[in-house]
């Protein structure tokens, strides 16, 4: 087997009969031995009878089945564990990574690049706010974290076996597969393209599971906004001291200038350090959370089902 190909789908039904297609063909033109792993990320809609009505047909469609949504970074998790190709695509259900991409990845990879990432140099038919939100969001986590994570590349892309097998012996939890595939390493490539317009439906990747993405991928590769609660608690704490040290004096050399007038002024010192210190600790329970997470250390998913693939896979 030389190729696996993981396309996550979460209620997809709209586009899955034509990726199927687009997929097949781009593949064949490779001229390599491929596996397609479909993974229902839990879609309540017709995506699994209709994944599992084209793999009755046709072998080299392999299918996982979550019991439920667990997210399209496990998704992709999940489809890396269970692909035997010597190397795996990654690559969205509805088209905006266009298959035909595939054949330019295989290149590379056979040049002896072990990540070969699709770099979006443009993006069609999306919103003005997804664009500025993608933008935002790509260049916030690098700010934010210590790894270099190529910018306006999704999970779009080619890895070789030794990476996988590197990406699985990582035993954690929160997965941001991106971050991940840049932590291990390895000679990268990238190849361009443009980001097509989604063939059919809509995102499934409203605000909250982008703000969740950027948490998670900022908590998972960098310590910076606890080291940020620092500089700020110790700016705080200096400015109160200052003012700790006026009030002192005012009251033991100058009793009789003290009014009772500082209402204003002391409730809005108070609300703005308390904003500060609940600010802090919210960044606090991110990061223990995630540690909860971990420490539980339940499985990343839970399969109820599986198609074509060997018993001793
Ligand atoms: N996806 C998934 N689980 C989710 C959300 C999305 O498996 O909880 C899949 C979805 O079916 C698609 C891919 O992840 O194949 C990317 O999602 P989408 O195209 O909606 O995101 P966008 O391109 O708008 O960022
Ligand atoms: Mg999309």
């Amino acid at each position: 087997m030389t190729l696996s190909v993981v396309v996550p789908l979460y209620n997809e039904e709209e586009v899955i009969a034509e990726s199927y297609r687009q997929l097949t063909e781009a593949l064949e033109s490779c001229g390599e031995s491929y596996e397609l792993i479909f993974v229902n990320d839990g879609s309540r809609d017709q995506t699994w009878a209709m994944a599992h009505a084209l793999a009755m047909r046709d072998k080299r469609l392999k299918l996982l089945c979550f019991s439920r949504n667990f997210g399209h970074q496990t998704a992709i998790t999940a489809g890396m564990d269970h692909a035997s190709g010597d190397a795996v695509v990654v690559i969205d259900a509805d088209l905006q990574d266009p298959p035909s991409v595939i054949p330019a990845m295989v290149e590379k990879w056979r040049e002896g690049y072990d990540v070969v990432y699709g770099r979006r140099t443009r993006r069609k038919g999306e919103t003005l706010f997804k664009k500025a939100t993608a933008k935002a969001f790509y260049r916030g986590v690098n700010a934010m974290t210590d790894v270099d994570i190529p910018v306006d590349a999704g999970d779009f892309r080619l890895l070789d076996r030794k990476v996988i097998e590197a990406l699985k012996a990582l035993p954690e939890r929160n997965r941001y597969v991106r971050g991940l595939v840049s932590w291990v390493g390895f000679r990268q490539a990238a190849v361009d393209y443009v980001r097509e317009e989604r063939f059919a439906g809509v995102t499934k990747y409203p605000l909250r599971k982008m703000l969740r993405l950027a948490a998670d991928a900022v908590t998972a590769f960098s310590y910076k906004p606890l080291k940020l609660s620092i500089y700020i608690g110790a700016v705080m704490a200096a400015l109160c001291f200052a003012f700790l040290l006026f009030v002192i004096v005012q009251r033991v050399f100058f009793p009789d200038t003290i009014q009772l007038s500082g209402w204003a002024s002391l409730t809005a010192i108070s609300l703005f350090c308390n904003g500060i210190i609940l600010l802090m600790l919210g960044i606090m329970g991110e990061y223990i959370g995630r540690i909860y997470d971990e420490a539980k250390a339940r499985p990343i998913y839970i399969l109820s089902g599986k198609v074509n693939f060997d018993p001793a896979e």
